[in-house]
């Protein structure tokens, strides 16, 4: 089998170059589907990663110098490359991370959204003016750009996270070092060849694959201004240190663990049909997945009942074909933990109303790492699978007397991701958005990730620092500002040096 597959040799791009693995080792690509080996990823050193940083500082003057509108001229192309290579990019993803092909499609038309959000860069990134105070003297802050910036994505969202990071970065004048996940590299290889294709100039944005030897060769280099992630809170936190240490920005998107709140008048079915998108989709493997559903006790057993018989139904396969529902999770470990977690909640005396462990294949995809929809009942807000991050597809339904407890369990929890209700009260609706200690909620909709032009991320534990992705965020953390005092000065009147000088004037320059 494995001779008929042709392999993907991932390359790393520094300046302008494609970089073949000669001197660093590489680890097997895997489709998550079959468990065939389609490739290989180099595990880049330190040293690469430090070479990658140098070659964005070499671009960086000429980057930034470039007229905006100029610059603009290279995200408008992103934007059509994408549109017009949109079905190949959806097919890496759907290959290497094995997203269902429908979702990997709406990964990319997202991404297409966040382009066109970045559009509007010259707009978000003008500066203020405060005419006149004091005699002749004014005020203004201008955004500039910083330099080089990195970045790192998790394995479950690689077009979303280049999406997040790198046009807005470059649009507002900084260049760019990326660091895909080593299990999902192959949308960024393609990405990289459309931003080679529109002519984008060499060092501008480089691509190096690896682990976090790579990132962590980032604290210490003198021109990196700047690292983001999306990821898992404990890898937030230990870029947290390494940047803090050595004075670095940084915007970390942690892990999560989303409510759903179902009160008594929850419209039934698009409650059934959100859920099963929400907690199935990408096979559980979301930020925004719903994980814990409390349920008051007036539904309770009507929405059990109708969520397993959906479930059931749940088909399972290929990840690029589109007749089934849910491709596998990631990896043989990915799997693992979640069938360890399933075990985990039997023994902590939640019901296991639906096990998906062992579920039914297609003959081809035998060896893939496939969990099935798994629904635990009777389940507390103090055990485990309550508690942690499972990143499967896994639901734990918990019966709660009322909108209070329900609000008090999200508040309880250390993540703070997204959470939803469903309801067709306004005052529910109101509470919920109001008392909801998450940071992204929604009303009637699965957990929901916000318009492009609005901020995304969440509180407590799911973000580490306060640097929010998307909209007015972003050009904020890729800009600093500069705040500009400046007296107008008339070549033609004398010497002022023994006049009076007003006490607004003194206040501008003795502070
Ligand atoms: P991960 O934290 O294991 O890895 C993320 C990236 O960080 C990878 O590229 C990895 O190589 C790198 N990395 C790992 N350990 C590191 C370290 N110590 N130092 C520096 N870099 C390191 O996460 P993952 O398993 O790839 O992705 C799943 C996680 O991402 C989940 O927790 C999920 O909730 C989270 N996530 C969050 C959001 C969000 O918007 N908050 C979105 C997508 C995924």
């Amino acid at each position: 089998m494995g001779n008929m597959i042709e392999l993907n040799q991932i390359k790393n791009f520094i300046n302008g170059e494609w970089v073949a693995p000669s001197d660093c080792e590489t680890v097997p690509l895997i489709n998550p589907s079959t468990a065939e080996i389609i490739g290989e990823v180099p595990m880049s050193t330190p040293e690469i990663s430090n070479q990658a940083v140098e070659a964005a500082a070499r671009a960086f003057p000429g980057w930034c110098a470039t007229p905006l509108p100029r610059r603009m001229n290279y995200i408008f192309k992103i934007y059509h490359a994408m549109q017009e290579n949109l079905e190949e990019l959806a097919q890496a993803i759907a290959l290497d991370q094995a997203k269902h092909i429908s979702e990997a499609r709406g990964e990319v038309s997202r991404v297409i959204e966040i382009v066109q959000m970045a559009c509007s860069t010259p707009t978000l990134m003008q500066g203020e003016t405060i005419q006149g105070i004091a005699p002749n003297i004014n005020g203004r802050v201008i955004k500039a750009p910083l330099g080089v910036f990195c970045g790192v994505a998790p394995f479950n969202f690689p077009a979303l996270v280049f999406g997040w990071f790198i046009p807005v970065a470059i649009a507002t004048g900084n260049t760019f070092v990326y660091k895909p996940s080593s299990e999902s590299p192959l949308f960024m290889q393609k990405m990289m060849q459309l931003l080679v294709d529109i002519g984008l100039p060499s060092g501008v944005v480089n691509v190096v694959h690896g682990d976090r030897e790579v990132v962590e060769a980032w604290y210490e280099n003198e021109h990196v201004v700047g690292v983001c992630l999306v990821g898992s809170t404990p890898t937030a936190r230990a870029i947290a240190e390494g940047c803090g240490r050595n004075g670095k920005k940084t915007m970390l998107l942690g892990g999560a663990k989303n409510f759903l709140v179902a009160m008594e008048d929850a419209p039934m079915d698009l409650l059934i049909e959100n859920i099963l998108m929400s907690g199935y989709g990408s096979a559980g493997q979301r930020c925004l997945a719903v994980s814990n559903i409390a349920v008051v006790p007036e539904i309770h057993d009507e929405f059990v009942e109708r969520l397993l018989e959906a479930s059931r139904k749940i088909t399972l396969g290929d990840a690029r074909d589109p007749d089934i529902f849910m491709g596998p999770v990631i990896s043989a470990q990915a799997k693992a933990k979640v069938e360890e977690y399933i075990r985990v909640g039997v023994e902590a005396g939640a019901t296991l109303a639906l096990d998906g462990r062992n579920p039914a294949l297609p003959d081809a995809n035998r060896d893939g790492y496939f969990i099935g929809p798994t629904v635990f009942t009777d389940v507390t807000p103090c055990m485990r699978i309550a508690k942690e991050e499972i990143f499967g597809p896994v639901l734990s339904v918990i019966k709660v007397g009322c909108i209070n407890t329900a609000l008090k369990m999200i508040s309880d929890h250390d993540m703070g991701n997204g959470a939803c209700i469903f309801t067709q009260n306004s005052y529910y609706t109101e509470k919920f958005i109001n008392e909801a200690d998450v940071g992204m909620v929604g009303v009637n909709v699965g957990i929901c990730a916000p318009h492009p032009y609005l901020p995304f991320g969440g509180i407590k534990d799911s973000l580490v620092g306060n640097n929010k992705v998307q909209g007015k965020d972003s050009v904020d953390f890729f800009t600093q500002n500069k705040t500009a005092t400046v007296r107008i000065v008339n070549p033609k009147e004398t010497d002022a040096t023994n006049k009076p000088v007003d006490a607004s004037v003194r206040s501008c320059v003795a502070s």
